[in-house]
């Protein structure tokens, strides 16, 4: 069937001329990002042929505390669950990134300054001649043959005996050691040993410390990206078995659950752990300050060890130290009971006993709600000096106070770094993104639920907003990257805004301004669900959330993740008209009737800055029969008329200056003290995407009009978004206002 459409189109469609060239804003960003197929769907799910390689490992390792180095052996179970046979595998060693000759990797900063300290000069230079990296001993398959290795940097390629055919697996046995490094000694050290000269003990805080697999995948093949510090890993889900020897007054934190409690724990440590078990309201202390005190003066020299099982994780690290305070507490989440703990130097007190464990149980129950339920067994907050740094069930977390004395701000962000980090069990740990790759797709969704934890759990915490990015996105434009740019292509002073806090504020808009929370929490559980256990890429995520929501969303993705481009519109016009009827006559077939619009307004064509000179006259005419053309019924004229009359019509016109499109909110203060808001959707801008109008009817008179008034866009520049024209404010106004 087809259908004759007429359509009449009087002069109220007038093309309206845009300044500059169309730049397709609202265009399917489909050629940039990956092409759908039987692996990742068009939907943002994994496909049905989705596959994915498996790695378990059995480890065996030895904390040599005299000479700090750690010796490990393993045995690595690969399954080839792709479709494809595989004659060499790659593994990487990721302590090789502070190696000697590899000095180019994880170079983060560069430059001479006129003075700098010696551990800055040390960062720079590596004045300090430190044998980091591994040694490594042997690398054998399961019936001991030797396997031919060649070591790139971070990354050691491991040519197999026999082909691993698709669907098979095969064994890989490695011994190897490293020097553990001072953690001050590098720039960006995520993991090492610290030294408390005072008692002369060490906390040892082991990450990326055996050799593993790396990720082979259906978009990558073999990941080949090199550690270069700022992007951070990709690996495989497996399980551990693993056995870790220290001196015997050493207790450990790690990953997955202890499987030798009665040989590693005192009885009373045991008791105290079956009370902490059943306590949900606050922790119980494991170990003492007192008793890791008494600990710090023990320095044994005899060996004891641990072993840890771990289902279904990605990474596995620990924390070795006889300075550990222990508190535990039980965390209810629907489908599971968590044991919430935490481990800290004397030197983290009394802060830490405070809010530590508390703050895992915050997160814990926020994350739990907006994605699935946290699944393993514990979840571990290590104190350390600085920085947090997450792997499944435990994170080292960094922040203590001087002298027993901590601000209120450090305090807020050592909370904020405890709930981020317990925040990565879920990105990356559980759904596994490639972190080196793409570090917005871990830190940006983290952050947006750590910042939502902040706000449901310590309300009175600064937390990050639209506003939080206003500098950012206002900088510079040579030195902004768009947030889709590979994790070590991105400056050390920009990541933070580029790959955290940015992506955060764009989910903050999609939830509150674009898509709604309802839908919007849907859709983000929904991708959690889909990839949980699973390797997302960004187009993944991208489709996800438009497909569960039924929005087109690539305008917001092209714009907000594909460009440097910021929000700035500017509220250019209003003019305000104003229909009298002083006489109507509907039954005038000769359309001579009129409605005459009184006004005292000069309608001239200036451009009011205020309202002052009132409203604008215009003529209201009775539409002549032949604008309807074929159509045999008509608008009801009187019903028009009384719409419109004695009411208030504004028009208004608002100029991207920007170059970021995004809905329109757009506040009115009415006379009489009152005011409403309208919100218009980003769709608005879809054929002139540098100037909208727009017309509004109100029943009141309106005194002023202000665009995005609850801040919900990071416009950044909000001195051009009201009407009457407000006061610029002076440079000094504004230096003084920042102070
Ligand atoms: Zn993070």
């Amino acid at each position: 069937m087809r259908f004759f459409l007429f359509f009449v189109f009087t002069s109220l469609f007038t093309v309206q001329a845009q300044t500059k060239p169309w730049q397709g804003k609202f265009e399917p960003i489909d050629n940039m990002i990956a092409v759908p197929n039987t692996y990742r769907t068009a939907s943002g799910a994994p496909g049905s042929a989705y596959w994915q390689q498996r790695a378990n490992y059995k480890i065996k390792a030895v904390i040599d505390e005299s000479n700090n180095t750690l010796t490990g052996e393993e045995t690595i179970t690969y399954f080839n669950n792709s479709p494809d046979d595989l004659s060499y595998v790659w593994i990487q060693l990721e302590q090789n990134v502070n190696k000697k000759e590899n000095e180019d990797f994880g170079n983060l900063r560069n430059s001479m300054r006129d003075s700098m300290t010696t551990r800055n000069l040390q960062f720079l230079t590596r004045a300090i001649d430190f044998p980091a990296g591994y040694s490594i001993k042997s690398v054998t398959d399961s019936s001991n043959n030797k396997l031919k290795t060649m070591v790139n940097n971070t990354m050691m390629k491991v040519k197999l005996n026999t082909i691993l055919k698709s669907g098979e697996s095969t064994k890989i046995l490695i011994s190897w050691s490293y020097p553990i490094t001072d953690r001050s000694m590098y720039l960006l050290s995520r993991e090492g040993y610290e030294y408390f000269p005072e008692d002369d003990n060490t906390v040892y805080l082991i990450a990326h410390w055996f050799p593993r697999m790396a990720v082979y995948s259906d978009t990558e093949g073999w990941q080949n990206q090199q550690f270069q510090k700022l992007g951070e890993f990709a690996l495989e889900f497996g399980d551990y078995e693993v056995e870790i020897t220290v001196p015997q007054d050493h207790i450990i934190a790690s990953t997955g659950e202890l499987q030798n409690s009665d040989a590693v724990l005192s009885k009373t440590q045991r008791k105290r752990l079956e009370v902490a078990k059943k306590s949900f309201d606050k922790p119980v202390m494991i170990i003492t300050k007192e008793e890791a005190i008494a600990n710090e003066k023990q320095k044994s020299t005899k060996q004891k060890t641990w072993k840890f099982n771990a289902t279904n994780v990605r990474d596995f690290a620990f924390a070795s130290s006889r300075k550990f305070i222990w508190d535990a507490q039980a965390v209810k989440l629907p489908t599971n009971t968590v044991m919430a703990m935490s481990f800290y130097p004397k030197e983290g007190l009394p802060v830490w006993q405070e809010v530590s464990t508390e703050a895992i149980k915050n997160g814990l129950e926020i994350y739990s709600e907006a994605t699935f339920d946290y699944p393993y067994p514990v979840c571990i907050s290590v104190n350390t000096s600085n920085i947090g740094m997450e792997f499944p069930m435990i994170s080292f977390n960094g922040g203590r106070p001087i002298n027993g004395e901590i601000t209120e701000k450090a305090k807020q962000s050592m909370i904020g770094t405890i709930i981020h980090e317990v925040g990565h069990n879920w990105f990356p740990m559980i759904v596994s993104s490639d972190e080196r790759k793409w570090m917005w797709m871990d830190e940006g969704l983290n952050t947006f639920l750590h910042q939502r934890t902040l706000k449901e759990r310590y309300p009175s915490f600064a937390s990050v907003t639209p506003q939080t990015i206003v500098p950012f996105m206002s900088g510079d434009k040579n030195i902004l990257r768009p947030i889709m740019t590979n994790s070590d292509n991105e400056l050390m002073t920009q990541f933070g805004s580029n790959f955290y806090r940015k992506p955060t504020v764009g989910l903050q808009m999609l939830r509150h301004s674009i898509i709604g929370e309802e839908l919007f929490d849907e859709a983000f559980k929904e991708y959690a669900n889909r990839w949980k256990y699973k390797h997302p890429n960004p187009a993944d995520l991208f489709r996800t959330l438009e497909d569960a929501t039924a929005t087109d969303l690539d305008w917001f993705y092209r714009g907000w993740f594909f460009t440097t481009d910021h929000v700035d519109m500017e509220l250019s016009h209003v003019k305000w008209f104003k229909v009298y009827e002083d006489e109507l006559n509907i039954e005038d077939k000769k359309g001579t009737s009129k409605s005459k619009i009184a006004s005292q307004a000069d309608s001239s064509k200036t451009i009011n800055k205020d309202f002052s000179n009132g409203p604008e006259v215009i003529t209201m005419t009775t539409t002549p029969d032949k604008a309807y053309g074929q159509f045999l019924s008509r608008i009801d004229e009187a019903q028009v008329r009384k719409q419109v009359s004695g009411k208030n019509i504004y028009e208004i016109t608002i100029t991207n200056i920007g170059g970021l499109v995004m809905p329109v909110t757009i506040k009115w203060e009415f006379k009489d003290g009152t005011s409403e808001i309208d919100r218009l959707p980003a769709d608005l801008w879809r054929r002139n995407e540098y100037e909208i109008q727009e017309t509004f009817i109100k029943e009141k008179e309106v005194i002023s009009v202000t665009l995005d008034p609850n801040f919900e866009f990071a416009d950044t520049n909000t001195e051009n978004n009201s009407f009457p024209k407000t006061e610029t404010i002076s440079e000094f106004e504004k230096f003084k206002h920042n102070k």
